[in-house]
């Protein structure tokens, strides 16, 4: 498997590739004219462009297959050099809008769904993706040219806004040099120029690993899967919660730097007879008193063979109204793509055996 030229920074193409002015063409061929090869790279000289391809390539990922939800949501399956497989998904968050006098108001707004490895170790009770273990990690050029091959499906000039949540197959931090990597070269300004307050990394709850990211002080928000107010539940759910119990991660997130203006985000999977009480609610308001906390309620989306269910509206919206009137920031997460393979790892599955 050759490395990929997304898998370095600017600064570190500009060490391996002279003279430098070169590096800054090629980033434009590669994050604002989303080129996949040399072929396409027009003023590059042949020769440089054969020299080049001898020890690299520029995309590594090809789209398997798509689904596309009647919500706009758009799940991919993407290959690597490998021949691995993994997700990345497409998300409308909001339609465009034009006032009366047919003015844009703002662009439609869109965030990606990225992967970081393929499978995972940490073995949720509830995941497709925990199901098949874990594979290996992602590199960093292999996490860059998830959005890149994204935006370019759906014609996304590069200077369009984008948000990015690792949230995807895998825990992103489980694999963290990477992770790190990849959020440094979105943020490159001759690339993609994608701000650390537009990236989201989403973790299962890896205390020590929460630490770790805070101390790089790269900028980016973090989303917490708590998913349980009770370690017994929770050790049912996420199995590494015996390892990194909630007290555990609840401390390391007070720890964590965080913009002042924006708040942490606590997901948590309502599944029916299971969280969905409201003694849970109280419990989670007091676990999280003193924390700048927002929480998103996301429906149990139900897959073949699960033992969980989907909880009802009713229970969703009145756990809802508890978090709400006891002083949380509280929302429900629309299940996007609820008719497509929307949970993790079901597109793989799906379309496994079919490639
Ligand atoms: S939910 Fe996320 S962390 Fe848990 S097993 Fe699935 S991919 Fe891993």
């Amino acid at each position: 498997m050759k490395p990929s030229l997304m898998d370095y920074t600017q600064k570190e193409l500009m060490q391996m590739i002279k003279p430098s002015f070169r590096v800054k063409q090629i980033f434009g061929w590669m994050y604002h004219q989303y080129a996949s090869d040399f072929d396409a790279m027009k003023n590059i000289p042949k020769s440089m462009k054969a020299e080049l391809s001898e020890k690299f390539v520029v995309n590594p990922l090809t789209i398997v297959n798509k689904e596309e939800s009647s919500d706009g949501t758009i799940k991919y399956l993407l290959q690597m050099q490998d021949g691995k497989t993994m997700e990345a998904v497409w998300l409308k968050m909001k339609e465009e809008e034009i006032d009366c006098d047919g003015e844009l108001v703002h662009e439609a707004r869109y965030t990606i769904c990225v992967s970081t490895q393929v499978g995972c170790k940490v073995g949720c009770s509830f995941c497709l993706t925990a199901k098949g273990g874990f594979t290996r990690d992602l590199t960093a050029g292999e996490i860059v040219a998830q959005v890149v091959t994204l935006k370019k499906d759906n014609e996304h000039k590069h200077n369009r806004k984008i948000n990015i949540v690792y949230m995807g197959m895998g825990e992103p931090l489980d694999n963290l040099d990477n992770l790190a990597k990849a959020i440094q070269i979105f943020k490159e300004d001759d690339g993609l120029c994608i701000g650390a307050k537009r990236q989201t990394v989403s973790t299962s709850g890896l205390s020590t690993k929460i630490d770790k990211l805070g101390e790089m002080d790269l900028g980016v928000h973090i989303a917490i899967s708590l998913h349980a107010v009770d370690d017994e539940l929770r050790s049912e759910l996420i199995p590494m919660n015996k390892a990194h119990n909630i007290n555990s991660i609840i401390e390391a997130v007070k720890r964590f730097p965080i913009d002042t203006r924006k708040r942490v985000m606590f997901e948590y999977l309502v599944i029916k007879d299971k969280n969905d009480d409201l003694g849970s609610a109280k419990k989670l308001v007091k676990l999280l008193h003193g924390i700048k906390a927002k929480v998103n309620l996301i429906f149990f989306n139900p897959y073949e063979g699960t033992e969980y269910d989907r909880p009802s509206r009713k229970d969703m919206i009145a756990f809802q109204e508890y978090l709400v009137n006891h002083g949380l920031l509280c929302t429900i997460r629309d299940s996007k793509g609820m008719d497509i393979s929307a949970a993790c790892g079901q597109l793989k599955e799906k379309t496994e055996g079919e490639i």
